[in-house]
């Protein structure tokens, strides 16, 4: 079997088998691999409209909300050169635009980008069209979930860096490897890992590999890597980006998102919501608690959570 592509390690264990790709954990370092990498020929051709979701327009707003909430937290406002990328529909590159960045925006599927000339007001002028960054330079970088979908995320890593000023700041998010929380969110191990893994895959295989090894966000060819903090800072140290200048943390499902609750408070027709609300309401007592519990245990860091931001900054005595 392969070895482990960020820590080398053979220690190495086949969990299943999705889309016909293997599924494979590193023992030593807690990376979830895809084996073998599918060709770019097949990632271009599955990125192309593939991912866009258009979102509702209640949707769209809640996502600039929280996006001005985010941009706002981890970078200091003023006359930056701020780049997202893996930019998708372009929510963080237009809250940068909004908060006074010279902002910028790369993607590859032409669908988002559409969305985001057409919505958004993305200016041709503001659009990367090189995913090498050659020869570009930012003070800050944001990438939210996109470095699980890379082949390569060293290079991935080097790319971003390399493009980063002096003094500036790379902020990326990424899904944890097997964490703990989404096991407490049964929408999300049970209804949608679990029961794509046992369409696949023995019974035993799929549960094993959902419940007990939390496969969770290795999903090729969509996302062909979940990264687990060791695996990360392994990522850090092969790409020569000194450790004090990097902060790892942990973050976490809010409230009620994924919740059946949640669901049914989607529902728009009257008449529909009260008929689910009378048979779904056994349901809500048994997961209200676990929301509870869930929420308690992650307000103190008791459980991993289910993303990791990784901060880095360049050159901390410049900056
Ligand atoms: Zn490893």
């Amino acid at each position: 079997m392969e070895n482990c592509p960020i820590c080398e390690s053979k220690v190495v264990e086949k969990l299943l088998v999705v889309n016909k790709f293997d599924v494979i954990k590193c023992r030593d370092c807690g990376l979830l691999f895809t084996y073998p990498l599918p060709s770019d020929e097949a990632i271009n051709e599955y990125y192309q409209g593939f991912l866009f979701n258009k979102p509702s327009e209640s949707g769209l707003k809640k996502q600039i909300e929280s996006r001005t909430r985010e941009i706002g937290h981890f970078f200091n406002l003023g006359d930056f050169k701020f780049l997202d990328y893996g930019a998708g529909i372009g929510t963080a590159y237009y809250v940068a635009k909004k908060l006074g960045f010279d902002s910028f925006y790369y993607d590859i599927d032409r669908q988002s980008i559409d969305f985001a000339k057409e919505r958004l007001g993305l200016a041709e002028d503001s659009i990367i069209k090189d995913s090498d960054l050659s020869g570009l330079s930012f003070d800050y970088i944001w990438s939210d979930n996109v470095i699980e979908h890379v082949k390569d995320p060293e290079r991935f890593v080097a790319v971003l860096y390399g493009a980063l000023k002096n003094g500036g700041k790379l902020v990326i998010k990424t899904p944890q490897a097997s964490n703990v929380e989404a096991l407490f969110i049964a929408a999300l191990s049970g209804l949608l890992y679990f029961k794509n893994a046992f369409k696949q895959n023995s019974f035993s295989t799929a549960f094993k590999a959902s419940f007990l090894k939390r496969y969770w966000h290795c999903e090729p060819p969509r996302h062909l890597y979940s990264f687990s903090k060791k695996s990360i800072w392994k990522l850090i140290e092969k790409c020569d980006i000194p450790k004090d200048t990097v902060v790892i943390r942990d973050y976490y499902i809010s409230g009620l998102k994924y919740s059946f609750l949640d669901v049914w408070s989607k529902i728009r027709n009257p008449f529909f919501k009260g008929v689910v609300f009378v048979f779904a309401l056994p349901l809500f007592l048994i997961e209200l608690p676990i929301i509870f519990l869930r929420r308690m245990l992650s307000v103190f860091r008791v459980i991993s959570g289910t993303g990791l931001i990784v901060e880095i900054r360049k050159n901390l005595d410049l900056a």
